[in-house]
């Protein structure tokens, strides 16, 4: 039997130029691999680096994906993304400075906590940067407990890039 398409949301993130081609290369990446399709793609938005390392600012955007990978699969898919784009996990520190971060933001209704995967993602809710463009290419869109996402409005200045 074929496997059923899930419907996830993505957020892309970087701010080492060029931080576009970094994004749309992501994204190209993330849609050319087996079992995953890229089926949205929010605009651009710049935002100030969040977590208190002073850095460049980000552009971020979010991807609906539609895919038949399990989440373990997905977060594999992402991370491998990343490498590819030279992101190197050893050399950086958290919240710093990246070619490319990807985050599942979400995957159909599901609810996991594990360290190595949680999902919803756990800052998802207090993040402007990422909550703008989500609800740019998905307004309706509901967490898994029912609550609309335009219920929540997150921290941080957002502005459309260019
Ligand atoms: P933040 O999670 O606050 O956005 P970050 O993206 O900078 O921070 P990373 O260093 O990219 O953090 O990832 C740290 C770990 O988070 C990864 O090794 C991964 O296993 C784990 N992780 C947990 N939940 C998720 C998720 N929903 N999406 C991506 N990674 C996740
Ligand atoms: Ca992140
Ligand atoms: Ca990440």
């Amino acid at each position: 039997m074929p496997k059923t398409e899930i419907t996830g949301y993505l957020s892309l993130g970087g701010n080492i130029e060029p931080r576009e081609d970094y994004l749309r290369r992501a994204a190209a990446a993330l849609d050319a691999r087996p079992g995953l399709r890229v089926t949205r793609l929010s605009a651009l938005y710049e935002t100030a680096p969040w977590g208190g390392v002073p850095q460049a600012d980000f552009l971020n955007m979010a991807a609906a994906v539609a895919t038949t990978l399990t989440p373990e699969e997905l977060l594999t898919a992402c991370q491998e993304t990343e490498a590819l784009l030279g992101r190197d996990r050893a050399r950086g520190e958290r919240w710093g400075p990246r070619e490319i971060d990807i985050d599942i933001l979400l995957l159909g209704k599901l609810i996991r906590s594990a360290p190595e995967l949680t999902i919803p993602h756990p800052r998802l809710t207090e993040r402007a940067f990422v909550l703008v463009p989500l609800l740019e290419i998905a307004p309706g869109l509901k967490l898994p407990d029912g609550t609309p996402l335009t219920a929540l409005t997150g921290r941080g200045a957002v502005r459309r890039y260019p």
